[in-house]
């Protein structure tokens, strides 16, 4: 079957390329959003278990909430959503149309491209023991579980970042005990979590790296966590019954433009663009942590204003004709058909 034509094809689907398919729909556009992951919510992914405090309009609600939340939405308009699917390479072809080429050589056609990639495809850095088959044991953890699996327990946490330092402290008030172990002698975390943390009643381990995980007789769990002293190369050991690894993310941030399609860059990887979600290529936008201009913010706010931005951009691309910005949603007729049914149901739940 013929590959369809869409108005945009959305290349991420992270909050940026959920908020551009909603908002694509909104205006009427015919929208393919392609995620390289199986999954939907880009970096929400991370932090399922973190409360979000500073979205517009929302209560304090946790990663995963927002994540749901968010998926339900962009897929208002029934966009085409692809997962599973990487973009490697994008051109143009002869008709004007430009082609995204998927891993799987898969072409997407569109008239125009928003980009939502964010800093690429993330994937939390795992440990790199010598010697040591490091099964994914069911105690060792890359990314937070429910923080109710900690109650009571000790847990190891290795890293000197943000998260590692954040977690240690969150931990604290729930774990029977917290030992933090950084490679180094100081944290890069930010300070006044750094502060909180040594009062947190955390043991903190500093020069210290993991050297081994030994599993307990069933082989799936992690028993004791031998530690190197990175100064002196002593071995300690110490009991465990979580371990999380927090020591950053690999990035595959691959994807190649034709010559001439090649938008300007920033640190050889952003888009160097403008606030309104250009880049330097025409048909080409690009929304979320992938686009760098004066005073960008590098939060979920920040991405759905850049999402509204660039759709309307691709909007006048595709449609001259249009306007060059949307209407609020009372407007949308399809949204009036909802209303007139959740209006309807509220009044029979009232007669209840
Ligand atoms: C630990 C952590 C905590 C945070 N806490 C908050 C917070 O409390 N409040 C807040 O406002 N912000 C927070 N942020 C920032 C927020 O998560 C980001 O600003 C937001 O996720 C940016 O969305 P995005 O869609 O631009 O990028 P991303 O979320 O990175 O999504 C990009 C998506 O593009 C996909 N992709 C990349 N390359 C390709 C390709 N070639 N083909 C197909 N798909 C591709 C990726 O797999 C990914 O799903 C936090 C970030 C982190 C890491």
């Amino acid at each position: 079957m013929a590959e369809p034509i869409r108005d945009v094809t959305i290349i991420g689907g992270g909050p940026a390329g959920l908020y551009s398919a909603f908002y694509a729909g909104l205006r009427g556009m015919d929208a393919r959003l392609v995620e390289a992951r199986e999954e939907l919510g880009g970096k929400l992914c991370l932090f399922r278990e973190k409360m979000i405090w500073d979205a517009g309009g929302q209560p304090p609600l946790q990663g995963e909430t927002f994540r749901k939340q968010l998926v339900e939405q962009g897929k208002t308009f029934d966009p085409e959503v692809l997962t599973g699917t990487k973009i490697a390479a994008i051109r143009k072809n002869g008709q004007g149309l430009f082609e995204a080429e998927d891993h799987r050589g898969q072409v997407h056609l569109s008239k125009s491209i928003i980009m939502a990639n964010g800093g690429g495809i993330v994937t939390p850095q795992k440990l790199r023991l010598q010697g040591a088959a490091v099964a994914e044991m069911d105690n060792l953890h890359y990314t937070m579980p429910s923080l109710a699996t900690f109650t009571g327990k000790t847990v190891l946490i290795s890293g000197g970042g943000d998260a590692a330092v954040d977690w240690a402290e969150e931990l604290s008030g729930i774990a029977e005990k917290v030992i933090l172990v950084h490679r180094r002698d100081n944290f890069c975390a930010h300070e006044a979590q750094v502060e909180k943390v040594k009062r947190s009643g955390a043991d903190i381990l500093l020069n210290v790296a993991i050297h081994r995980l030994l599993a307990d007789k069933t082989k799936t769990r992690i028993e004791m966590v031998e530690l190197k002293d990175t100064e002196t190369g002593a071995l300690t050991r110490v009991g465990a019954d979580h371990v999380v690894v927090s020591h950053g993310y690999e990035r595959d941030a691959e994807l190649g433009f034709e010559a001439d399609l090649e938008p300007l860059r920033k640190d050889g990887h952003f888009f160097e663009g403008s606030a309104d979600a250009a880049t330097s290529v025409p048909g080409i936008f690009a929304a979320g942590d992938c686009l760098s201009y004066a005073g960008k913010v590098n939060l979920l706010v920040g991405a759905f204003q850049d999402a509204v931005n660039a759709v309307n951009r691709a909007k006048a691309f595709v449609d001259p004709g249009a306007h060059d910005r949307g209407m609020v949603s009372s407007h949308n007729e399809r949204f009036k058909e909802r209303n007139r049914t959740l209006i309807r149901e509220l009044a029979d739940k009232v007669k209840q």
